[in-house]
């Protein structure tokens, strides 16, 4: 596992959200679901993946291909049913999200704690967890802004999905208690690019 995410082949996803993720994954449904989403993964995507090691086997400064991570999130929709995805998704990501912030990530945090801060630095701060993918959040107004995922050959509709929700996650972390995402273009629904707005309020 290198450092800096691969610049050949599939796209990749930083080992910590992967492990974050999987980490609350097995605390809230168990070590028996996490073993049966393990061994229903199909292989060669289950290969880094093991019950028995920290972290899932999951090494936070890995960077893992993209196709591992879409492999896992299908299962998991095998498991739980496309209907419950989204409010698991948006859990997980509450926790993972969370949990990155307590520890190295804080770092990052600071380049995105505040609205203005966000739209200046969200590449940056993608690209530290994603190998490919443009993101651009333009602030509208006060209490909205427009998102964007352009050039992004992984996309896939649960990690779209996971994008959407750490951008909901950042800001109510920032205080904007109420904030939502609203997907008007995606990939996954055959448009050029993924675009939402974002509504977001302290009160
Ligand atoms: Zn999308």
């Amino acid at each position: 596992m290198v450092a800096t995410a691969p610049q050949t082949g599939p796209g990749a996803i930083k080992g910590a959200l992967i492990r974050a993720f999987l980490v609350w994954y097995q605390g809230r449904h168990g070590r028996e679901r996490m073993a049966e989403l393990i061994q229903r993964v199909p292989m060669p995507h289950r290969a880094a993946l093991s019950l028995e090691r920290d972290g899932l086997g999951v090494l936070v400064n890995g960077w893992y291909p993209a196709p591992m991570v879409h492999a896992v999130l299908d299962t998991m929709e095998q498991l739980h049913g496309s209907a419950e995805m989204p409010a698991l998704l948006r859990e997980g990501c509450e926790h993972a999200t969370a949990a990155l912030l307590r520890g190295v990530y804080m770092l990052l945090f600071r380049m995105v704690g505040t609205p203005q801060m966000y739209s200046r630095n969200i590449q940056r701060a993608w690209l530290k967890l994603h190998s490919s993918g443009e993101r651009e959040l333009k602030l509208l107004g006060p209490d909205t802004a427009e998102s964007f995922i352009r050039n992004w050959p992984d996309h896939h509709r649960w990690t779209c999905l996971v994008a959407h929700e750490t951008l909901r996650f950042a800001f109510r972390t920032m205080g904007y208690k109420q904030a939502e995402v609203e997907v008007h273009e995606c990939v996954s629904r055959g448009h050029a690019h993924c675009r939402a707005t974002l509504s977001f309020r302290k009160g």
